[in-house]
C-alpha cells in the first residue's frame, strides 16, 4: 500500500504559512509544511496562501489588505524553482512537476476581502500564479455573508444575504481570468449562489461534512448536493473541531485519520468520488492525531486504502478531481 500512496499524486490544497516571519521551507523548520516534511511523507504538490484575516471595510482596510496579499503571494512563489521545487499555476504543470519528481508550489488567496472594490487585483493574483480565491474568511466582506460574522467589527449575522453585487462580479471576473471560486468560509447563501452563478464548478477548499460533525465551518447535505449538481468539489480536510466534536463542551477534539475518512466516506456515498477531496489546513489549525504535519501524509492514504479505495480513486481524491475543476475553469476562462 505504500508503494500506491508513493506513485500518487499527493496534493494538500490548503496550507497556511506563518507571516510575517516565514521559516524558509526549503530547511527543516517547526512549520507543519516545509520542503523536507513533504518529501518524508510524500506529499508532493501544496496550495500555499496568502491569508488576510477580516478587517475594517474601509479603503485603508482593503488597501493594507491588498498590500499583504499581493506580498506574501511574492513571497511563496519567490521560495520555489529551486533545489527541486516549482511554481506550478496550472494542471499540466501540476502533472509534469509530478512526472519530474520535483514538489510543486501553488498559490491562494484567502479573503476576497484583499481585493476591496477593485476587481483588477483578480487579474494581478492570477498573474502571480494564484489558482483560487476564497470569497470570504470570518467575517462578512464587501463580496459575501460569510459562515461566521464578527460583532467586533460591526456585523450582524447575515449583511448581503448571501453575495453583494459586487461580490456577484467578482465571481464572473473570477471565471473570467480563470481562478477558481473557492466558497470555504461562506454562508450557505453565498455558497449556494455563487455555486449557481460560476460558470467554473466551485470548490470548497477546506471544510467537513455538517451531518457527521456539526460545526459552523461545515457544509450541510444539501450543500453536498448543490456541488455534485454543479460538478463542484469539497476538500476534507484536517482541522480537528469540523472533523469530530469534542467529548465535553470545552474540550480539545480527539480526532484521528480515520475520522477524516469518516466524512471522506460520507460524502463519496451521498455526493459521488468525483466531488470529493483532502486538505489539511495546516499552519491554519488543522492536524489529527496521525497526521499532524506533511511528513505524516501517508497515513491518510493508507487509512484509505485500507477501506477498499483503489489506486485510481486515491488519486482522483488527492489531486485527480481537483485537477479537473483547474482545467474546465482554464477552458471556460477568456
Ligand atoms: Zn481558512
Amino acid at each position: 500500500m505504500m508503494a500506491v500512496h508513493g506513485a500518487t499524486l499527493c496534493l494538500d490544497t490548503h496550507v497556511d504559512i506563518p507571516w510575517p516571519n516565514t521559516p524558509d521551507p526549503h530547511s527543516r523548520t517547526s512549520r507543519q509544511v516545509d520542503y523536507p516534511k513533504m518529501r518524508a511523507g510524500g506529499l508532493n504538490a501544496v496550495v500555499f496562501i496568502a491569508y488576510t484575516q477580516q478587517g475594517k471595510r474601509d479603503e485603508a482596510g482593503h488597501a493594507a489588505a491588498g498590500a499583504k496579499a499581493e506580498a506574501m503571494l511574492r513571497a511563496i512563489a519567490a521560495t520555489a524553482g529551486r533545489d527541486g521545487t516549482r511554481l506550478v499555476t496550472n494542471a499540466d504543470e501540476l502533472e509534469a512537476a509530478f512526472a519530474a519528481k520535483e514538489l510543486a508550489v501553488m498559490l491562494g488567496v484567502e479573503n476576497g476581502y484583499a481585493m476591496g472594490h477593485d476587481l483588477s487585483r483578480l487579474k494581478l493574483w492570477r498573474d502571480l500564479g494564484a489558482c483560487y480565491v476564497t470569497v470570504t474568511h470570518d467575517g462578512h466582506n464587501d463580496l459575501a455573508d460569510a459562515a461566521r460574522f464578527k460583532p467586533d467589527l460591526g456585523d450582524a449575522p447575515t449583511c448581503h444575504g448571501g453575495l453583494s453585487e459586487l461580490g456577484r462580479q467578482a465571481v464572473r471576473e473570477m471565471n473570467r481570468v480563470g481562478l477558481m471560486v473557492d466558497a470555504s468560509h461562506t454562508s450557505k447563501s453565498s455558497m449556494m449562489q455563487a455555486a449557481e452563478l460560476s460558470r467554473a464548478p466551485i470548490v470548497v477548499t477546506h471544510t467537513c461534512c455538517k451531518t457527521l460533525c456539526d460545526h459552523p465551518r461545515n457544509i450541510d447535505d444539501e450543500q453536498m448536493d448543490m456541488l455534485r449538481q454543479v460538478g463542484g468539489l469539497m476538500q476534507i480536510t484536517a482541522v480537528p473541531a469540523f472533523v469530530r466534536a469534542p467529548e465535553a463542551p470545552g474540550q480539545r477534539s480527539q480526532a484521528t485519520v480515520k475520522d477524516i475518512a469518516d466524512h471522506v466516506d460520507y460524502a463519496v456515498n451521498r455526493i459521488g468520488l468525483d466531488h470529493v477531496g483532502l486538505s489539511s489546513d495546516f499552519d491554519g489549525g488543522g492536524g489529527v492525531e496521525g497526521w499532524k504535519d506533511a511528513s505524516e501524509t501517508a497515513n491518510l492514504s493508507l487509512e484509505l486504502l485500507r477501506r477498499g479505495y483503489s489506486a485510481r480513486e486515491l488519486g482522483l481524491l488527492w489531486s485527480g478531481n481537483f485537477m479537473r475543476l483547474m482545467r474546465i475553469t482554464q477552458r471556460l476562462a477568456d
